[in-house]
């Protein structure tokens, strides 16, 4: 049986999994953490995710385990509303948290996940030819494996990518706290607000949680000693509702956020394929990191079946994603500009402009690029989703 290897038991990394035991690999995912287990807050999957969930089985889970959502539009940061969807019906996107989104996609895989495997190496073999190997620290010392096909989804600070291409990451200049924080007066409506270098967004993950973020200027690695005071005093003269949910918060995370200094040539060497944040990493204001590595994993069991030409498999992976997250990483850098990462001067203009556009189109327009369909499907899902 063809054997794969997926590096990273992240978001990218098991679905993966899932996809390529529906394809007919024999799959082994090795995974540096102690548990496979996510950390971290909530986040929105859009319908493009959605759409890569369904190919594993996993949608059902995530709709059941997060809460339906609709976006509301964009505010100014004293809560004016700058752009206002129309009251429509529908969902549009799904808040969940990551823990849960994590366990959804470890449910519909069944692959052999080996926790505290740390990837050191990896020599991609050719297809066709030499397969191949990837090194690994354990507890018990180092292990190395062949395999036909290796993934990479050891996301931002992907090994794989550093030995096979070696990009540089560079710093955004934005740092973003994040928290689920109980709530319950919150309705089903996701907006963003948009302040001078900052944006701050809330989202229902659940009946009695919010997952809300704050994205702000901020030099790279800054020591702060109290997270939950610094972003109260952050966000102290923005909208009532902003204050009130970061002042019913008692726990923060915070991430300084990074990007590739330059995009990779390709996603492929050898019989190795890199996907997620390994590959692309993007700015969070398109909210599309996690919902392009979920496209991009289901699309390598899609693509790359085994059995089949594995040469081909992966030129049919690069043709199909490299343009499609090449797009998405784009787009992010493009909400970036016109969006969080003005400062005073530039939002007042760009505030104005809003102001004039017709919402409906300006929001179509927003979302068309969530539209993708997965390249296939693996037929019925038996009854239990696995
Ligand atoms: C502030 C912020 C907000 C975000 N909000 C959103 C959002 O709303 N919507 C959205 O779609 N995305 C969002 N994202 C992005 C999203 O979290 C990531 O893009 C997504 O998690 C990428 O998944 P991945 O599987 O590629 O990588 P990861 O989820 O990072 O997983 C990588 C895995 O590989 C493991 N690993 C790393 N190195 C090794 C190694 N050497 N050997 C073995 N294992 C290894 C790690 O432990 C980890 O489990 C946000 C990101 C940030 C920073």
């Amino acid at each position: 049986m063809d054997e794969a290897i997926v590096v990273g038991a992240g978001i990218g990394g098991l679905a993966a999994a899932a996809a390529l035991g529906r394809a007919g690999w024999r799959v082994r995912v090795l995974e540096s953490a102690p548990e496979a287990r996510e950390v971290g807050a909530g986040l929105a999957v859009t319908v493009n995710g959605s759409r890569a969930a369904e190919v594993i089985g996993a949608a059902e889970r995530i709709r059941q385990n997060g809460y339906e959502l609709r976006s509301a539009g964009t505010r100014r940061w004293d809560g004016k509303w700058l752009l206002k969807a129309p009251d429509a019906t529908g969902t549009e996107l799904i808040g969940i948290h990551r823990r849960r989104l994590h366990e959804a996609l470890a449910a519909v895989q069944d692959a052999d996940v080996l926790t505290g495997a740390r990837v050191t190496a990896v020599d991609p073999g050719t297809p066709g030819g030499e397969r191949a190997r990837v090194t690994w620290e354990s507890a018990d010392g180092e292990h190395s494996a062949q395999a036909d096909l290796v993934v990479a989804a050891d996301g931002l600070r992907s090994v794989t990518r550093s030995v096979l291409f070696g990009n540089a990451l560079k710093y955004s200049g934005f740092s973003c706290w994040r928290s689920a924080t109980p709530d319950k007066t919150l309705d089903n409506r996701f907006a963003m607000t948009w302040g001078p270098s900052a944006e701050f967004g809330a989202l229902r993950i659940s009946a009695d949680e919010v997952y809300w973020y704050g994205y702000v200027t901020m030099p790279s690695g800054r020591p702060i000693e109290d997270e939950v005071r610094a972003v109260r005093a952050y966000f102290a003269d923005w909208a009532p509702d902003v204050r009130a949910l970061i002042e019913a918060t008692d726990e923060v995370i915070r991430h300084d956020v990074w990007v590739l200094d330059r995009p990779l040539p390709r996603y492929t060497s050898g019989r190795v394929v890199l996907i997620g944040d390994a590959a692309h990493p993007m700015l969070p204001t398109l909210g599309q990191g996690a919902n392009s590595a979920l496209e991009d994993a289901v699309s390598t069991g899609l693509l790359i079946r085994a059995g089949n030409d594995l040469a081909a498999g992966l030129r049919e992976y690069e043709k199909q994603r490299y343009r499609r997250t090449q797009k998405l990483v784009n787009r992010s850098e493009w909400m970036a500009r016109t969006g969080s990462h003005l400062g005073p001067r530039g939002q007042w203009l760009r505030n104005a402009m809003l102001r004039l556009t017709p919402p409906q189109a300006a929001l179509r327009n927003g979302t068309r690029i969530f539209n993708w369909s997965p390249p296939g499907s693996f037929g019925p899902e038996p009854v239990d989703g696995r």
